[in-house]
């Protein structure tokens, strides 16, 4: 019996609810952390800036005293520069002559800029009076002790590692890059290689090396399953040998109900536990996961564009999930629709193809890039991202804001 398709968002929760962190982590020094995802929570250990300095080149003085002498000729009692601070204490009537980035001196709490100072000889005086903390950068306010550089999950940036260094921190805990099998089922497919031999009919499997692209992508590791005849022996076998070594499984091709499709009985005879089979999507709708053991097993459809489609929608926040805790699908923007559109499918969500475009008003619009179907993996090269035509929609009007997953 076929079964009936589920929205998407339903297939979410179903995965969300089932799948367990691995939790693997391991230590990389900070030089290497770039793009890794961070394995837990780092905080500042220290106030950074760790001390009050200043924010502009001038003379710093007490503002309190500033205000009770406005005319002050005030006594130039020294220098401060970055890395050079002023180690005595500023005494009433005194200036200091300070740089950017100098520690800023006991007795004094703010710092006009030199183009207004007034010099006199070796004094000082200021044209108006200054409030506290006037051209001053206060300890901590870049970041103060305590307070999180990074969030475990979070895939580490240049600004991190930045924001890492300013706090002094080395050695990065990230998460381990989980170990992702992935297989292909066709009898059609052969190796992506031009020197075997190519009989009619036989295609290049291109499924696996873009899964394979798509999960290096991630910050994950590939075991390689290869390719598998199309029979329910032969692939039921294939998922259990992976099953031994991989967090989790990714097939493509042979999801469907006909009589070359065998992964929902493959899946059956292991005694993996069904999650989902069929989803209200397009392309992808045959698209199935299930668990054997702790290990989720995606059965894609064979056609690619689905394959990358299933991959956005599912398996990368299936990986957040087995290598972080967090089932963190990708975040949609919400983008006009530089088309109109009647959906082919009215019983489902439709994912095409597009790239964004500026109108001569100056608005960002998704203009549909490529041509269509499900077979067509031409019509992903060059493309921005994929434009949502939801559920509940039959047809869209030109202007309408459309859900935008970039790519
Ligand atoms: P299936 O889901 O097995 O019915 O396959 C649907 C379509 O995708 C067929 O035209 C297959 O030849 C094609 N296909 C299946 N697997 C792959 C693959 N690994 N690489 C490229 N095309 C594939
Ligand atoms: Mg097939």
């Amino acid at each position: 019996m076929m079964a009936p398709a589920i929205r998407y968002e339903e297939a979410r929760d179903r995965l969300k609810d089932a799948l367990v962190e691995v939790g693997r982590t391991e230590i990389v020094t900070r030089a290497k952390a770039l793009g890794r995802i961070a394995g837990r929570e780092l905080a500042s250990g220290l106030d950074l800036p760790n001390t009050e300095n200043a924010a502009v080149d001038g003379y710093c003085v007490s503002s309190a005293f500033l205000a009770n002498n406005p005319d002050f000729a005030f006594e130039i009692a020294g220098v401060a520069k970055a890395g050079h601070p002023f180690a005595a204490v500023l005494e009433d009537g005194q200036a200091l002559r300070i740089f950017t980035g100098a520690v800023m001196p006991k007795g004094a709490d703010c710092v006009m800029m030199q183009e207004f100072c007034l010099l006199e000889d070796d004094k000082v005086r200021f044209p108006e009076p200054m409030i506290s903390g006037k051209n001053c950068r206060p300890a901590g306010e870049n970041l103060a002790k305590g307070e999180v550089i990074i969030a475990k999950g979070e895939v580490i940036s240049a600004s991190h590692i930045g924001q890492l260094a300013a706090a002094g921190i080395k050695e990065v805990p990230v998460i381990a890059p989980l170990r992702v099998g992935i297989l292909s089922t066709g009898d059609e497919l052969i190796e992506a290689d031009p020197d075997l031999p190519k009989d009619k009919g036989q295609i290049f499997d291109s499924n696996r090396p873009m899964l394979a692209a798509m999960i290096e992508q991630a910050g994950h590791q590939v075991i390689d399953g290869g390719i598998i005849k199309d029979t329910r022996k032969a692939l039921g076998t294939a998922y259990q040998e992976l099953s031994q070594q991989a967090d989790l499984i990714i097939s493509s091709g042979g999801a469907s109900q006909g009589d070359e499709d065998h992964s929902q009985a493959a899946l059956q005879d292991i005694g993996a536990k069904s999650l989902f089979w069929r989803v209200a999507i397009k392309p992808g709708r045959p698209v199935a996961a299930a668990i054997l053991g702790q290990v989720p097993i995606f059965a894609l459809p064979g056609n690619p564009v689905a394959v990358f489609v299933c991959f956005h929608l599912f398996v990368h926040a299936s990986l957040r999930q087995l290598s972080h805790g967090v089932f963190t699908p990708l975040k949609p923007l919400y983008v006009k629709a530089g088309f109109s559109a009647k959906k082919t499918a009215n019983d489902r969500a439709e994912f095409r193809r597009v790239k964004l475009a500026l109108t001569n008003e100056g608005e960002t619009v998704m203009l549909p890039h490529g041509r269509k179907g499900a077979g067509v993996l031409s019509s992903l090269t060059g493309a921005d991202g994929l434009a949502e035509l939801p559920f509940e929609l039959g047809e869209v009007p030109e202007g309408h804001k459309l859900p935008f997953i970039m790519l």
